[in-house]
């Protein structure tokens, strides 16, 4: 293997550190941060990461309100839920996990969340701030990969970065994240003509396409970054990212694992942006 691993533990456990460091110094001026995050249903995979959520916040130093709501709650009592947050002064940050109930709307609920507490970056006006360059909540998938790929002291400027993938919450803003990072930027999707190639041109490559083994070595630039936002439960019962791994580390010079990688990042940023949430609030 020639790649370098990009660890995204140890860089998730510093921007905790970094967090933790933040909240100390708002603790000591009166302001405890504080993330409510909501849940509906029981979905297993949803309760996973709403705990590590949880246990993220209290290793960072921040207050955290955890809300459960059964599965068949009406549109109108998770609203209510949202607006009751929305107007606590003590709730800096609010979460709504997704995905929600089939009877629910989606972007209804997300929208209700002000954009000052919208510590995911999903809300519209966070995704107009960030497209402008204004001040805005960063998406924290999107985010933590712009300081993975920050990590390996590789200048984005100038460099042709690929992301496969158009979701608008990673694969668009994770584009748009580059492109403000002065990168040349392809976005490549389901649509796309010539994607291997394409992705093979690439110094950077992001890969969020949600389909296991989707990068192949081929597709790789030698001595390229590659970040694997994928993450995909195998008939094996473990986790998979989008990329080939082993093939695509022999000709990468930097790569991202699954998990230990995009996944854990995600998670730290989210502090990072509850601590920023609850410092606006607070207006120092
Ligand atoms: P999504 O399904 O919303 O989007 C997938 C994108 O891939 C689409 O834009 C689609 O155009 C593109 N795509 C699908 N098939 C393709 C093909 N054959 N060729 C080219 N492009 C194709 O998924 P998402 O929410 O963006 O998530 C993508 C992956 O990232 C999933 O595996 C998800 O679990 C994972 N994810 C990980 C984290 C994390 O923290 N690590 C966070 C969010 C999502």
């Amino acid at each position: 293997m020639k790649a370098k691993i990009i660890d995204g533990k140890a860089l998730a456990a510093a921007v905790k550190q970094e967090a933790a460091q933040q909240v100390a110094q708002l603790k000591e001026k009166g302001i405890t941060p504080c993330l409510a995050v909501v849940l509906v249903g029981e979905d297993p995979a949803s309760q996973v990461y709403v705990r590590g959520k949880i246990n993220d916040c209290a290793q960072c130093g921040i207050e955290s309100r955890s809300i459960r709501l059964p599965e068949d709650v009406t549109q109108a009592e998770l609203l209510a839920q949202v607006k009751q947050l929305a107007e606590d002064a003590s709730v800096h940050g609010i979460l709504v996990q997704l995905p929600l109930p089939a009877q629910i709307d989606e972007k209804t609920v997300i929208d209700a969340i002000p954009p000052e507490k919208d510590v995911d970056g999903f809300s519209p006006v966070n995704v107009g701030r960030m497209q402008i360059g204004e001040p805005c909540y960063l998406p924290c998938t999107p985010a933590g990969c712009i300081r993975m790929i920050e990590s390996t002291g590789m200048e984005i400027a100038g460099k042709h970065a690929v992301v496969i993938g158009r979701s608008n919450i990673v694969g668009k803003p994770a584009a748009m994240l580059l492109l403000a990072k002065n990168a040349t930027v392809t976005i490549c999707h389901s649509r796309t003509q010539n994607l291997k190639g394409l992705c093979a041109s690439a110094d950077i490559l992001v890969a969020a396409v949600g389909r296991a083994g989707f990068v192949t070595g081929e597709m790789v630039k030698p001595g390229a970054v590659v970040i694997d936002v994928g993450i995909n439960r195998g008939a094996d019962g473990k986790l998979h990212g989008d990329v080939d791994f082993d093939a695509a580390a022999e000709k990468a010079a930097w790569i991202t694992p699954v998990p230990g990688g995009v996944g854990p990042m995600t998670r730290a940023m989210l502090m990072l942006n509850t601590v920023e949430a609850a410092r606006r609030a607070a207006g120092v």
